[in-house]
């Protein structure tokens, strides 16, 4: 299998994509240098430890030399708060270019009535979603109720009463240990502080995801807004179900595919299966599997377009344009039909991954995956997930530890492993490849033991068996040589 097409093609006609990239990284790394060597020297090892692992974290991959290489321009140092050709400083006829061009392709890509490219993160992203709701549902309402136009128009009695009922209204959202994210109203989150919350879980059997349980959660409880998606979930979600749920109950449905945006832009998720004509607003981060810059994006049906817009000042200070740029580049390598094949073989490489742990008897949770996460249950090894990450790290292998439902260790130990195969699919991991890794990982896991502490196996320390980190690391060290990251890239 080759390195996928956007890391190592040429860009434009006559020039070598490698040797261009390699050229501007050697000139900005020197300038770097002359500055604050150890800054250039902790970047050009961060290339080489991601060179030399297995990076199997399902929220990371490898963005593109010229998603890079966008960020780093002095679009970084231009303040244009405001919205496209609304800005709150002179100036900003680049800035509104460059908003403008990665919105478009966001529309584009998504089939999006309305996408907003500010945010700066995922979390910037659901903020902006839960306040456009809040304004365009219990806001807009109210003033139009007391005569106003404006919060600035209302007395300090009314306005108390508005604030008191912006912050008292109901939020559902998947629970942690069974997927969902943190910002879906996780108690230690603004968004669990912000709204009365409560959480629909997955089947304790089956670890999928019950319809009908989450229908009569959100009849009983009358949510303002309901949250789909997720961070850990291995399976994919009808979106139509949940809209339809949101209708019955009246609520908005807001879906965070921060995770599947990839397998979305990439057509892999379509139909019921594509969140973006079902939710009325829709977030997502831009550099998990949707492979660009660190950021965020909101897609909104029209209602809710205009409070969207808002979300600077609302939550926002001013916009990252370079990272805006590096967007509209990452959006533009998403169109083109070599990113659609990518996203398949994401999918395709999971289902590889996880049929290479059954067959060798490991548990996952639901059985299975068909998206890009396949969460492995540790406890058949005797491991927590956190003995498990830090043995896997010691053989080169980078995973993250991860609850899984009912997890009898708790957030910070847990018991699960979540693997995702956004990044290595980019370096050009096939089927075949992804077997082996279920093979490593398994052997990394059953030559582990807890160690054993005054009051019983300690939940954080491990042993692991002579010979198996560098047995795995020659392994691994095979097939990344195989696979390069940016090939061609040399410093
Ligand atoms: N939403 C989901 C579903 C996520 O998985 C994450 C990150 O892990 C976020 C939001 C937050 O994204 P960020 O780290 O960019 O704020």
């Amino acid at each position: 299998m080759t390195a996928d097409a956007v890391t190592t093609s040429s860009t434009a006609p006559g020039v070598e994509y490698a040797d261009t990239a390699s050229a501007a990284y050697r000139a900005a790394l020197q300038v770097i240098e002359s500055v604050e060597p150890r800054i250039a020297a902790a970047t050009r090892k961060e290339l080489a430890d991601q060179r030399d692992s297995l990076k199997l974290i399902a929220s990371e991959n490898y963005a593109s030399p010229a998603v890079l290489l966008t960020m780093g321009t002095w679009l970084s140092d231009k303040y244009a708060e405001g919205t496209i050709g609304h800005r709150f400083y002179a100036g900003c006829q680049n800035v509104d270019v460059v908003e403008s061009v990665a919105a478009e392709h966001a529309r584009e890509l998504f089939g999006a009535p309305y996408a907003y490219a500010q945010p700066h993160s995922g979390i910037d992203a659901n903020l902006v979603a839960f306040w456009a709701i809040l304004a365009t549902r219990v806001e807009a309402p109210a003033l139009a109720e007391l005569g106003a136009k404006h919060v600035n128009d209302l007395n300090e009695a009314d306005w108390e009463g508005l604030r008191n009922k912006l912050g008292n209204q109901r939020l559902l959202g998947m629970s942690l240990d069974a997927g969902g994210h943190l910002t879906h109203g996780f108690r230690p989150n603004i968004s669990g502080k912000m709204f009365h919350q409560r959480s629909y879980g997955t089947d304790p059997e089956t670890g999928l995801l019950d319809y009908d349980k989450l229908a009569a959660a959100a009849r009983e409880f009358k949510p303002l807004i309901l949250v789909g998606g997720y961070s850990a979930y291995p399976r994919r979600v009808n979106f139509a179900k949940l809209r339809e749920i949101a209708d019955e109950v009246g609520a908005t449905l807001m879906v965070d595919m921060a995770h599947f945006a990839g397998l979305v832009a990439g057509k892999v998720f379509t139909g019921d299966e594509d969140p973006v004509p079902h939710a009325h607003v829709t977030t997502t981060t831009t550099h998990k599997s949707l492979r660009g810059p660190r950021g965020g994006l909101v897609l909104a049906q029209p209602e809710y377009s205009d409070a969207v817009d808002k979300g600077c000042p609302m939550v926002l200070g001013g916009p990252l344009s370079h990272v805006m740029a590096a967007k509209a580049v990452a959006l533009a390598e998403a169109r083109q039909p070599s990113f659609q094949a990518y996203a398949q073989r994401v999918a395709d490489n999971a289902k590889a991954l996880a049929e290479g742990f059954l067959k060798r008897g490991a548990r996952l949770v639901t059985g299975g995956t068909d998206n890009h996460i396949v969460l492995l249950d540790v406890t058949s090894f005797g491991l927590t997930g956190r003995q498990a990450e830090s043995a896997l790290l010691d053989a080169g292998v980078v995973t993250n530890r991860n609850s899984i439902p009912a997890d009898p260790n708790g957030a910070w130990y847990t018991s699960g492993i979540r693997f995702g195969t956004p990044a290595l699919t980019t370096r050009g991991f096939g089927a075949a490849e992804f077997d082996r890794v279920a093979e490593l990982v398994v052997d990394v896991l059953t030559n582990t033991q807890p160690t054993q502490a005054s009051n019983g196996p300690s939940k954080a320390k491990y042993t692991l068996a002579d010979g198996t980190a560098e047995r795995v690391h020659a392994a691994s060290a095979e097939m990344l040589a195989a696979n390069p990251l940016y090939p061609g890239l040399t410093l």
